[in-house]
């Protein structure tokens, strides 16, 4: 099969958050860059729908507020969280509390969110998306990354892209990991995820909620029409759950649930899942490379730092990771002179955002989760309790993890180039 030779100055593989935030800055910035997304669409339900503020402010920043407004959404002012099972509910992060425009969560499908920013970036003359691409592997030449393979999907064809800069988006599968000298480095998760759709009644609840059952947690995502329902299981434990039997575990969701059992108008039985078919398994990892770059090459997102879904914070690191790398590097890109020292910067910037908000999920993992999951929730009502009765006492204590869960560590600002003001 003949190949054909083609060059970009900044090649991103992979299409998620991450890598069409990256595209648009850049592009915007007046950086050749060209997205490789392997999928036809961005239509995938096994991700997180959260957009927290920071990244609606970025929305704002770029001048696309209006566009992303008129998405359908609902909005979620404060974060809670279960004690024990069908325990009190605590609220750990009242967003709604926080200063500005932008004190919620918007809870948007991501499909929607990235055909936004793909139809905004094919605005620019210097961006190109091909959709249907999957990057097979990394062109090197004398220890230096130089580009990338690729197949067409739909055509069955292959090609190479060589690039200036190869950034790796391509999430927690990333082809960066096989790269031994990146040094990826594992932490144990408690548990794995199961994601099933319930149908929702306009009387039922907003937004995100969550409960605890009979070792499993609940989080179900309010999408208008249906409930994105998300089960946490013990991990390993999706063969010996699903053995027991399908009705089995929809009677303690819905013990955990109330408002969700047949009969109280708000769910039809014939609506629930009839087979495990309609349950799909997520095996939740946590992981972070030790290193971010090696020559030509960067990971962002999760490729370089695959996060648990606790706080539903993966897609805002993965974008402000995307900001971050877009205001270091737009400028020795368009120069032709990027180098190790940029894409070193940007781990740098990043790394202690990435880190400090893992080491937060295993604390909740340890603490909260897996004591829970593992029907041991007596023991750890004391500890979440007293934390739950500090942080309602002292306003400002309530208001440290909201802007954490709000905004990260620091703010992330877009290059001045890639910024628009909406009207
Ligand atoms: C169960 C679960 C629930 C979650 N819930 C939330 C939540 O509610 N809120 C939240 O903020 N985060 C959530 N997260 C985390 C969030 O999904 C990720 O952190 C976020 O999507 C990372 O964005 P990304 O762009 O780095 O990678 P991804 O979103 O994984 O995107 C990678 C892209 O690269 C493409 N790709 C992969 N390989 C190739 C290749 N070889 N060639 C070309 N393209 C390729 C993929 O198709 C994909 O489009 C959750 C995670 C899990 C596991």
């Amino acid at each position: 099969m003949g190949r054909e030779r083609e060059r970009t100055t900044c090649c991103v593989v992979g299409g998620g958050p991450a890598g069409m935030v990256l595209g648009l800055l850049l592009a915007r910035a007046g950086v050749e860059v060209t997205v490789l997304e392997k999928h036809g669409d961005f239509l995938r339900d096994f991700r997180g729908d959260t957009v927290h503020p920071s990244t609606l402010r970025l929305l704002d920043d770029l001048g696309l507020a209006d566009r992303f407004e008129a998405l359908p959404q609902r909005h979620v002012h404060s974060v809670q969280l279960p004690i024990g099972r069908g325990g009190e509910l605590f609220t750990v992060g009242d967003i709604g509390s926080l200063p500005g425009k932008y004190n919620y969560v918007a809870m948007v499908p991501q499909w929607d969110l990235l055909d936004l920013l793909a139809d905004e970036a094919n605005r620019e003359p210097s961006f190109r998306l091909r959709m249907n691409t999957e990057v097979t592997s990394f062109l090197m030449e004398r220890g230096r990354v130089t580009g990338v393979r690729y197949r067409d999907r739909a055509g069955g064809s292959a090609g190479e892209l060589r690039a200036t800069l190869t950034v790796a988006c391509d999430g927690r599968g990333s082809l960066a990991r096989a790269l031994p000298e990146l040094g990826l480095r594992e932490f144990p998760c408690p548990m794995d995820v199961w994601w099933f759709r319930l149908p929702r009644r306009a009387s039922d609840p907003q937004g995100l909620v969550g409960n605890a059952g009979e070792r499993f947690l609940t989080a179900m995502i309010d999408r208008g029409d249906y409930w994105q329902c998300a089960v946490l299981i013990p991990k390993g434990a999706d063969a010996k759950y699903r053995a027991e039997g399908l009705d089995r575990f929809l009677t303690s969701f819905e013990e955990a649930t109330p408002w969700m059992r047949p009969g109280t108008g708000t769910a039809d039985r014939d609506t629930r899942p009839r087979s495990w078919d309609e349950v799909k398994l997520l095996d939740v990892r946590m992981d972070r490379l030790r290193r971010w770059h090696r020559p030509g090459l960067l990971c962002i997102g999760d490729a370089a730092h695959a996060m648990s879904p606790v706080f539903g914070i993966g897609i805002n690191l993965a974008v402000e990771d995307a900001v971050a790398a877009a205001r270091h590097l737009a400028g020795p890109l368009r120069a032709g002179t990027v180098g190790l020292g940029d894409v070193r910067a940007v781990q740098r910037r990043r790394w202690p955002t990435a880190a400090a908000t893992q080491r937060l999920q295993r604390i909740a993992h340890a603490r909260v989760i897996e004591p829970l999951l593992q029907g041991r929730s007596q023991a750890v009502g004391g500890e979440p309790l007293r934390l739950a009765e500090v942080l309602t006492k002292a306003p400002w204590l309530k208001r440290a993890p909201a802007y954490f869960l709000a905004y990260g560590a620091g703010r992330e600002r877009p290059p001045a180039a890639s910024v628009r003001r909406s009207g």
